[in-house]
């Protein structure tokens, strides 16, 4: 196989400053500085990198609200007009306070006068703040994904974006976990409105995506397998990514999880992926989206998997295996030691 990438410097332009986690502002580790060692990585290893094209808004509002892209495009402009960056002096956009729908639920939504109780409408957490380059970083994101997905329907066997910020944690009208606008669901529907019957997620990433099982739960024709750290034993999205949580309707059957233990290793999560790749074959998909975060790494801060590099190796080659045609874009790894080569070794059978 062959593999090439695509890049755009609107990966860069995100700087997630700092976030509240705990009550405390903490520094921010999904930095652009993620991106840069990804594209270090890929030009060393002779893979050739392709400019992202520009897709438009059209393919974004097939799978977020209008609302949240306007929001999202307009936050910080907002936070700067109402004076939070003089008073208090925060430079930026973070929550305090959520409509919880027990709350609110039953009166008419209002859009609130105060920027910072919008900061609260469709953000679920206080650890994903908008800065002056965000939203540029999000659709370049997206163009990447989407640019990708466009080459692979082209004929590619295997197209890699090395984008940030994330996004599997993005749903429909919500954003948080580091993700503003889902870029493996734009462009996993991108796919599937080209004529394929069927689109195959595989999510390695070490958390559950949330996001991405809420966008397709009702859906038949995209199909979502996510393996992750339990999130009955503590770990974020916390109200999801539980095995019980199978799709409803005509999703029915085609949302599939399974929670790890902390602690699993490289011969446990493989044999988790030997059974997830027995299903995607069996359904033979036209199409696969890898939802590709190396944070289940042993070194890497945010999940308590222990997989290896040699573990990655393993990862990479079930996932060729599949020989189906395959976009993989990229969601966590902040281990910026490992991040390079745990990417790489997945991609390694891909090449
Ligand atoms: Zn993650």
């Amino acid at each position: 196989m062959s593999l090439v990438a695509v890049w755009s410097d609107g990966y860069l332009a995100h700087d997630a400053k700092w976030l509240v986690w705990a009550g405390m502002r903490l520094d921010g580790d999904e930095e652009a500085d993620r991106a840069e060692i990804l594209r270090a990585g890929l030009v060393q290893a002779g893979v050739e990198l392709l400019p992202a094209e520009e897709h438009g808004r059209g393919p974004i509002e097939a799978i977020h609200e209008a609302g949240m892209i306007d929001y999202l495009e307009h936050a910080y402009e907002g936070w700067i007009d109402a004076g939070y960056t003089e008073e208090p002096g925060s430079d930026r956009v973070v929550p305090y306070a959520f409509p919880h729908p027990d709350a609110f639920g039953a009166y008419p939504s209002r859009v609130p006068k105060s920027r910072a109780a919008m900061a609260g409408v469709y953000c679920m957490d206080t650890a994903t703040t908008i800065g002056p380059g965000t939203y540029r970083g999000a659709r370049a994101a997206v163009d990447g994904a989407l640019t990708a997905a466009r080459m692979v329907r082209d004929g590619a066997p295997a197209v890699y974006a090395p984008v940030r910020p994330p996004g599997h944690h993005a749903g429909t009208s919500y954003f948080g976990g580091s993700c503003y606008l889902n870029n493996v669901a734009i462009a996993a529907h991108w796919l599937s409105g080209q004529g394929a019957t069927s689109v195959a997620i595989v999510d390695i990433d070490a958390h559950h995506g949330n996001g991405t099982q809420q966008i397709f739960y009702e859906r038949g024709d995209v199909h979502y397998f996510s393996i992750h750290v339990d999130p009955g034993e503590g770990w974020f999205p916390h109200w999801c990514g539980f095995a019980g949580e199978t799709g409803a309707g005509a999703g029915e059957g085609a949302n599939l999880n399974v929670p790890l233990s902390p602690g699993t290793g490289d011969s446990g999560y493989v044999a988790v992926l030997d059974q997830i790749c027995a299903k995607v074959a069996t359904l033979e998909p036209e199409f696969l989206v890898i939802s590709l975060g190396v944070d289940s790494g042993a070194s890497d801060p945010e999940s308590p998997l222990q997989v290896s590099n040699d573990g990655f190796r393993d990862i990479g080659r079930r996932l060729a295996a599949l020989s189906t045609p395959t976009v993989l874009i990229q969601e966590g790894g902040y281990d910026l030691r490992a991040l390079g080569p745990d990417v790489m070794a997945v991609l390694d059978a891909f090449r």
